[in-house]
Formats: structure tokens, C-alpha cells, sequence
């Protein structure tokens, strides 16, 4: 049973839908939530059987919430579960005019991580995206479905949004999936109706002007910014949208087909779960001007260009201070491990850890580097311990890693028992490393030793359940 929806919330609401249409809406909020997956663009076969989300093409609605905790598929990362309302993002992005070079993203509230593997899908070959959450914890989950996720040009930050402020003009895109009030939430969350106060709301408010000042500078000429919330409260949806336009930015004026049942004022779009299959979702799209660019490019871009690699062989280390360039003997050790390996750079932090960085990325990853107290770049292959490599349990879902590496396919009990960190019985398993497939999708790496084998599969990923 749900708490009561608060007074003040439904108030407003009636004021807002009038009388009628906000029993429909109270009545949907004490209904079931609909449930709802987006597949990844590699890695997922998508079931035509199941209604599709309509503005998502990867994203269906499941007929009931199975364990995806106990789906290795889930595990591999071959789909994410999601809100289906929060995909509309995907639409508002394919309605925008990008540039036609590959763009630079930045996510700036991301955990834990939806948004970023949509985006991450959408982005056309060559894009980056940086993915941030200033929350210690949450930037911990962010890290691990965004390693499950395993596209190559995905970068983890976890800073304050002021901390971006000398990326002045460096974005194409960013979104702002801003923390909220979590209205739009109350069907499927029963903790968001208590949490739920006025005080609250306001104290979200503040902050999300707060984000958006430091949202703004970072955009490109032309550049875009969606916000998004997951409430009703137009003190946190049209309020900071006007608040953007004082900021200098621009509406774009789309018009999602009637038949989705999105409410459109004044270009911002809201979704009501008693009009369309959905938790509450609000967005919105806006331009930085472009008249306005040099001014703003003299006072805030920085002078600096990115320096040019001439060289193969040049050494990264000055731009990367925490970073060696792999010696060419290692790379021969690690690269059999990635399809087309040359296509990368390899780096070896302080620790010995190896990270590849794909090569057209180098100069904007050395901006950033610079720029930012702190970023992950690339991606974690492994470590040589002597002559041997080690991978690294991210490498296992990731959509670079080649195909002909040594593998062995299991059924769904063994995945699930060896994602328990259980031993169960493995037939065939040879010596040396070998990655755990489930339905042809990595999973983790295994180490056969004679009659037995180490689990490489992470104690803090371990299923508890
Ligand atoms: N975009 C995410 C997704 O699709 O999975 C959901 C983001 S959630 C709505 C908002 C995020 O903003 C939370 O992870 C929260 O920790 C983070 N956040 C909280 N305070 C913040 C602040 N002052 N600046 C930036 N982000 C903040």
C-alpha cells in the first residue's frame, strides 16, 4: 500500500490538469509502473515480439518485471533497464541539428548511468562522451554500468559541475538530467512520496540554476543543452527553462506526434503517466546562440590549441602526468587481446594498470586531462605481471575485445553461480585465461590452473541474492 500522495503536491496538480483530469492522473499513480528496457547497439538482440518504446527504436516494454539480477544477459550488459520515459532524450537528440564531425558529450549528473548508455548508443563513431556524478558512490555504480555498457570513447568524471568551467566552449551537447523533487516517481518508488516536502523542492530548484550556470559556458557555438527532470513542479521544469533563456540560450521548437500523448508548452514536453506509458518525465532542448559566440569564445575559450601528434612513437607523458606510453614490446603482449588494436594507445598509470585510448581521441583526452582535476580516459585492458597479461574484468564486456579470444560458453545456473564467486564444475576449461560467455556476451575471466580455475569476476560485483 502507498503512502498518501502529499496535499500540497495534489493541490497543485489539480490546479495545473484541472479537477478530472487529475483523478485520472492520482488513480495511475497508485497503479502498477510499466517496465521497460533499452537494448545496446552492439551487443543486444532486440525481441520484435515486445511492444516498442515509440521513441526509442532499441527500447521496448517488458509484459511483467522478471529478476534481472538473475539474467546473465542483463549481467553482460546486452540491455539496461530503464525508465521508458527517460529515453525520450533519444528523439530530442535525433531532432537537433549536430554537428556532422563527431560530437563531444558531457552528461553532467549521470549516475547511475542510463542517460550515458543511451547517449553512448546515439552518438555517431568518433563522438566522446563524458560521463559525470559528483557523488562519491554514485560515480562508483556510474563506472561499473558504464564498463558493462563498453564502448570505447566513454569517460568517467566525478566532480562539482563548477569544476568544468575552463572547458569553456568544448561541448557539442550537454545534458542535464537534473536531481529533482522525484514527483515523477511516486508510482514507482514508494520512498518518493516521503521524501517529498515543499522545503525540498525549493532546495532542488536552487540547485538546478546552480548547475545550469555552470551547464551553459561549456557549450559549444550552436551548441545544445537538454534538461530533463523526473518531477511535475514548474518551479523546477519551466522556471529553469526560462531560466536558461535569461542565461542567453534559445528553445528549439520541436513537436513530438501527437499520438505519444506528450504534453508540449511552449516547447518544453511533459509526460504523465495517465497519458502515455511512462513515469513523469519533463525535457527540453536549447541552442546557445552563435551571434553571441566570439564574445563569449574571447572571454571564457582557452587560448591554448590542443597540441598536434605528429609522431608514433611521441611520448604522452607531459599531457598525461599520471600516464606512461606502453614500450612497444609490452603493446605486442596486450594488443592480440583487441580487434583491431591498432586503432589505440596505450598507457600504463603509476600502478601498472593498462588503459587504451583510441587515437583520434588523443588530443581532445589531453585537453581534458589538463583541464579537469581528474578524469578516467580510455578504457582498463589489464596488467602484465612479467610476460603474463592479465585482463582486467572490464575488458570482458567490452565491444573492442577480439573475438578469437579463448572463451568458454556457459549456461545460465553456471554464469549466475560463477557471478556468486561459487565454484561450480566448468567441463572443457583449458589452461591459462579465458573468458565466460553467456549466449556468445562476456561475462568475466577465468583462469584455469590443471583441474582448477580462479574467478576473476570481481568480490564487489559478487550477486548477493
Ligand atoms: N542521468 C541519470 C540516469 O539517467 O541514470 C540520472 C541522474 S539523477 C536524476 C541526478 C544525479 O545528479 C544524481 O546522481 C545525483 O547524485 C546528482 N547530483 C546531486 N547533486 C548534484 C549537484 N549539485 N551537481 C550535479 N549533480 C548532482
Amino acid at each position: 500500500m502507498q503512502a498518501e500522495l502529499p496535499l500540497a503536491f495534489q493541490t497543485r496538480m489539480s490546479g495545473i490538469l484541472g479537477q478530472d483530469e487529475a483523478r485520472d492522473f492520482f488513480q495511475q499513480l497508485d497503479g502498477d509502473s510499466p517496465v521497460s528496457i533499452q537494448y545496446h547497439p552492439i551487443k543486444g538482440r532486440i525481441d520484435s515480439d515486445l511492444t516498442a518504446v515509440p521513441w526509442y527504436e532499441r527500447a521496448v516494454y517488458l509484459p511483467e518485471r522478471p529478476s534481472f539480477t538473475h539474467d546473465p544477459l542483463f549481467q553482460a550488459g546486452s540491455y539496461y533497464v530503464q525508465e521508458a520515459g527517460s529515453m525520450f532524450i533519444a528523439w530530442l537528440v535525433s531532432q537537433l541539428k549536430m554537428p556532422e564531425r563527431p560530437w563531444r558529450i558531457l552528461d553532467l549528473c549521470a549516475a547511475p548511468g542510463g542517460k550515458s548508455c543511451l547517449l553512448a548508443s546515439i552518438m555517431p563513431a568518433g563522438s566522446l562522451l563524458v560521463s559525470n556524478e559528483v557523488i562519491k558512490s554514485r560515480a562508483a555504480i556510474l563506472r561499473y554500468n558504464m564498463a558493462k555498457w563498453g564502448l570505447p570513447a566513454c569517460w568517467v568524471t566525478q566532480l562539482d559541475p563548477e569544476a568544468f568551467q575552463a572547458l569553456a566552449g568544448f561541448f557539442d551537447l550537454v545534458l542535464v538530467d537534473a536531481p529533482c523533487s522525484g514527483e515523477g516517481l511516486f508510482r514507482k518508488d514508494p520512498n518518493a512520496r516521503l521524501e517529498w516536502s515543499e522545503e525540498n523542492a525549493n532546495l532542488c530548484s536552487a540547485r538546478q540554476s546552480r548547475i545550469l550556470r555552470s551547464a551553459v559556458p561549456l557549450l559549444n557555438q550552436g551548441g545544445h543543452l537538454i534538461y530533463s527532470t523526473c518531477t511535475f513542479n514548474p518551479a523546477e521544469n519551466e522556471a529553469q527553462v526560462q531560466y536558461l533563456e535569461e542565461l542567453g540560450l534559445t528553445r528549439v521548437g520541436l513537436q513530438p506526434p501527437s499520438s505519444w500523448g506528450i504534453h508540449n508548452q511552449h516547447h518544453t514536453y511533459q509526460l504523465y503517466p495517465h497519458r502515455t506509458a511512462a513515469e513523469g518525465f519533463f525535457a527540453a532542448a536549447l541552442t546557445a546562440p552563435v551571434s553571441d559566440f566570439d564574445e563569449r569564445e574571447k572571454k571564457t575559450r582557452p587560448k591554448a590549441k590542443p597540441k598536434k601528434h605528429k609522431s608514433r612513437n611521441k611520448d604522452y607523458t607531459s599531457e598525461f602526468p599520471h600516464w606512461t606510453k606502453l614500450p612497444r614490446r609490452e603493446v605486442e603482449l596486450v594488443s592480440p587481446w583487441l580487434e583491431r588494436a591498432d586503432r589505440f594507445q596505450y598507457f600504463q598509470n603509476k600502478q601498472g594498470r593498462i588503459y587504451a585510448l583510441t587515437k583520434e581521441l588523443i588530443a581532445a583526452a589531453q585537453e581534458l586531462a589538463s583541464k579537469l582535476p581528474r578524469i578516467d580516459l580510455g578504457f582498463p585492458l589489464g596488467q602484465l605481471k612479467g610476460k603474463n597479461f592479465v585482463p582486467a574484468p572490464e575488458l570482458a564486456f567490452h565491444t573492442a575485445l577480439h573475438p578469437k579470444i579463448d572463451r568458454v560458453e556457459v549456461d545460465r545456473e553456471t554464469a549466475i553461480s560463477l557471478m556468486r564467486k561459487e565454484t561450480p564444475q566448468i567441463d572443457k576449461l583449458r589452461h591459462g585465461f579465458q573468458l565466460v560467455s553467456y549466449q556468445g556476451l562476456g561475462l568475466l575471466w577465468l583462469k584455469g590452473i590443471g583441474k582448477r580455475y580462479n574467478n576473476y569476476w570481481p568480490t564487489e560485483w559478487r550477486i548477493r541474492k
